[in-house]
């Protein structure tokens, strides 16, 4: 059988166990070892070395549960350190930039090169290369004809040395044969249940059933996936990003909270947060949403939330505080305690095109706002996160989350940079 080769084909490159790999670049100590990264809250494994996956600790494993075997083991056990993953996720981004125009990051450790090249294999290893090199980060690179087939040959390059590519209908046939549909891209367990059922064993089997009978029996979405398995690219919609629909920032506290002045000083730190991100996004809320919930868990549970209308889109930190604090006072019954507070902005304008409110702030005000914020965004971007924040955040903030195995953000904070002893 010819293969008739098409002019692009898709690079997805993920990296290797990213949390983890984000820690060993910085503390070469974790190489080889077992190392595990909990949830928010130190509450379950979220990612695993190689090594910690040979001990059998599998995804998901609430640490508490697991702390006699960390310790048997000797397993490195850390907190989420999600500002150091941003930022090589970042890196990583950039440095992938570098081979295409044409790139789209599908999450924060993978993403989609469209590449044209006469030497696909040697063009996956450079950039594997170049992106160890440049960030200390492994990657495994699957090229295929579709985003489908590349996931597929990822899955493959994972397990194989790192790079994987389809290079011929037969090639992809002889690997499509002995693949489980619920481990192609799209088909989840329980479509693959049904496909089973119907005799469709294997991803070839899924490849050549006919477009109809697909169609008929399962969906269209189906059979876009059977067209990728056939190398006709259709899963191109992905390239036009969905507009954010609303920002929310929420954490469950630390110790259970009872006392409205410690639940306003969360509430006022999450604000700060939603309004750092809305100014990064370039974004105007006209309304806000506060929830706050007891644990669902006990005898009575409660929770309940308030929305408020801003009469006008604002990111000024101060504002959104007070108006979250008015919020949270026709929720907050005392006499409960609290697991939780979040704040939700949405019903977005972009900045500079909305309809400013003739009986809200006036020109001056707004430009004294602005100034004040934009300082308070730069110290804050030079010398790192919450060097300035506003006092009604608190100063000991009891009920910040657990995170004590936390690691030093090496690339965003100078306090944390690292030391070299020569
Ligand atoms: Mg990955």
């Amino acid at each position: 059988m010819s293969f008739t080769k098409p002019l692009k084909f898709y690079f997805l490159v993920d990296c290797n166990q990213f949390f983890v790999s984000c820690q060993q670049v910085f503390d070469p100590q974790l190489l080889n070892k077992p190392v595990v990264v909990l949830s928010n809250n130190d509450g379950c494994v979220v990612a695993r070395s190689k090594e910690a996956k040979a001990l059998n600790i599998p995804m998901g494993a609430p640490a508490y549960q697991f702390a006699e075997v960390f310790k048997a083991q000797k397993v490195h056990v850390l907190s989420s350190n999600y500002t150091l993953y941003a930022d090589m996720s970042r890196r990583v981004m950039e440095t992938l930039s570098q081979f295409s125009v044409d790139m789209e990051e599908y999450s924060i450790d993978e993403a989609f090169l469209s590449i044209s090249s006469s030497d696909l294999s040697n063009f996956a290893h450079t950039i594997r290369r170049t992106v160890q090199q440049w960030t200390g980060i492994p990657v495994s690179i699957g090229v295929g004809s579709t985003k489908t087939l590349a996931k597929v040959a990822n899955d493959i390059a994972k397990k194989n040395g790192g790079v994987f590519v389809f290079t011929s209908d037969v090639h992809i046939d002889e690997i499509l044969e002995k693949l489980d549909p619920q481990d192609i891209w799209g088909v989840g367990r329980n479509l693959a249940a049904d496909l089973k059922n119907r005799g469709i064993w294997n991803g070839k089997t899924l490849k050549e059933a006919p477009d109809d009978w697909i169609k008929k029996q399962f969906s269209v979405t189906l059979l876009r996936t059977v067209y990728e398995l056939r190398g006709i690219s259709c899963l191109e919609s992905s390239h036009f990003p969905v507009p954010r629909k609303s920002i929310v920032c929420s954490r469950s506290f630390r110790h259970r909270l009872t006392q409205l002045a410690d639940v306003d000083e969360a509430l006022c730190s999450y604000t700060a947060t939603a309004a750092k991100r809305l100014r990064e996004e370039n974004l105007l809320p006209s309304f806000l949403t506060v929830f706050l919930m007891t644990s669902l868990h006990i005898s009575q549970p409660y929770s309940n939330s308030w929305t408020l209308t801003l009469a006008e889109p604002t990111a000024f930190t101060p504002e959104l505080t007070l108006r979250a604090k008015e919020a949270l006072r026709k929720i907050f019954r005392p006499g409960y305690v609290y697991k939780k507070v979040g704040i939700v902005l949405g019903g977005f304008s972009p900045k500079n095109n909305y309809q400013p409110d003739l009986f809200a702030s006036c020109e001056k005000q707004n430009t004294r706002q602005k100034r004040a914020i934009e300082a308070l965004d730069s110290v804050n971007k030079k010398f790192g996160n919450n060097t300035l924040r506003f006092a009604a955040e608190g100063i000991s903030q009891p009920w910040k989350m657990a995170k004590d195995h936390l690691s030093p953000c090496y690339t965003t904070s100078w306090a944390d940079i690292l030391k070299i002893k020569i």
